[in-house]
């Protein structure tokens, strides 16, 4: 099958890559479309170790079990079932799980993938294509309202105006928690604009430690310093980018001003595709490309430019 390989040096397409196999308990899945994210622009800067088929926000057809010829999503955690994380119900932090174009697992950037059945979520037909493709980062966004309270009429802040800042923006708006959104590009937040979000360049916010929840999409080491002068005393804070550096950064606040701080990564699948069904969240305005496979290097690196938003792949 034809599949965009990441080596741990180059990223190139390979038209005679061994098809998918299924282990035990697991389908192939024909990729119908894939989006590019971030983590996929931080594996080919090799810094991740992951070597094999990138990718892992797709929307495919089932081949096989139960779901055999229906259009679904995954969860990207694959996970063993019976470590001691498994075991207390919290199989995302799985000790032994594989991660779809990740870590230990062939991705979506190819013809066909396979997941365990498990982790497979069928998309309705009134959610197309284009939109179901966003479940996996629409997961992530709404992790948030499974770890924190975030109650209608909060004062919220995003720092981040790229592909998770967008839809975490809609999703606290679809809660009357709409934020304010700090971002460093003027055509992404006029897209926020338009949908009624308010935004602030970066270069012009004024932090007022005013905010009862701030979330931090920036994917930029300085977010957590950022997100500390907006949020209020006894207020929380979401750290969504993995590359956040505590590195010169004064905690002391954190403390006197007992912020709480979490940590948050993937969410539930399922509520993203019911989220994409209500028309709880608009999608088309964050497409900024579609490339074929066979250009997928060039995809990566459109991805890459500050300009993009979500840029699809379609094998
Ligand atoms: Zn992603
Ligand atoms: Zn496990």
């Amino acid at each position: 099958m034809k599949a965009c390989l990441f080596d741990g040096r180059t990223v190139r397409i390979d038209t005679a890559y061994p098809d998918a196999a299924p282990a035990q308990g697991e389908v192939r899945v024909r990729v119908q479309l894939a989006g590019v994210c971030r983590t996929d622009l931080e594996i080919i800067k090799g810094y991740m170790g992951f070597t094999g088929v990138l990718g892992h926000e797709f929307v495919g057809t089932a081949l096989e079990g139960r779901l055999e010829g229906r259009r679904v999503v995954g969860g990207i955690n694959c996970v063993c079932g019976a470590c001691d994380m498994c075991r207390r119900g919290l199989p995302t932090h799985c000790r032994n799980r594989t991660t779809l174009g990740i870590d230990g697992r062939d991705g979506a950037f190819a013809e066909h993938l396979t997941l365990p059945e498990a982790n497979l979520v069928p998309v309705p037909d009134r959610v197309s294509d284009r939109q179901a493709v966003f479940a996996e980062p629409l997961a992530a966004a709404l992790q948030i309202l499974r770890q924190i309270a975030v109650e209608p009429g909060a004062e919220t802040v995003v720092l981040g105006d790229g592909r998770l800042g967008q839809l975490v923006a809609q999703v606290f708006q679809a809660r009357d928690a709409a934020p304010m959104v700090v971002g460093m590009a003027p055509a992404k937040l006029a897209i926020l604009a338009r949908l009624g979000i308010a935004t602030v360049h970066a270069a012009n916010a004024k932090p007022t430690k005013t905010a009862d929840v701030v979330v931090e999409c920036t994917g930029a080491a300085a977010g957590l310093a950022m997100a500390m002068a907006f949020v209020r005393p006894r207020g929380r804070i979401v750290l969504k980018s993995t590359v956040a550096d505590t590195a010169g950064l004064n905690l002391a606040p954190i403390v006197v001003d007992e912020v709480t701080v979490v940590g948050s990564r993937c969410g539930p699948m399922d509520a993203a595709v019911e989220e994409l069904a209500a028309g709880r969240v608009e999608v088309e305005p964050l497409i900024t490309a579609e490339y074929p496979l066979d250009e997928a290097v060039a995809a990566l690196q459109e991805a890459a430019k500050p300009e993009a938003i979500k840029v699809l792949i379609r094998p």
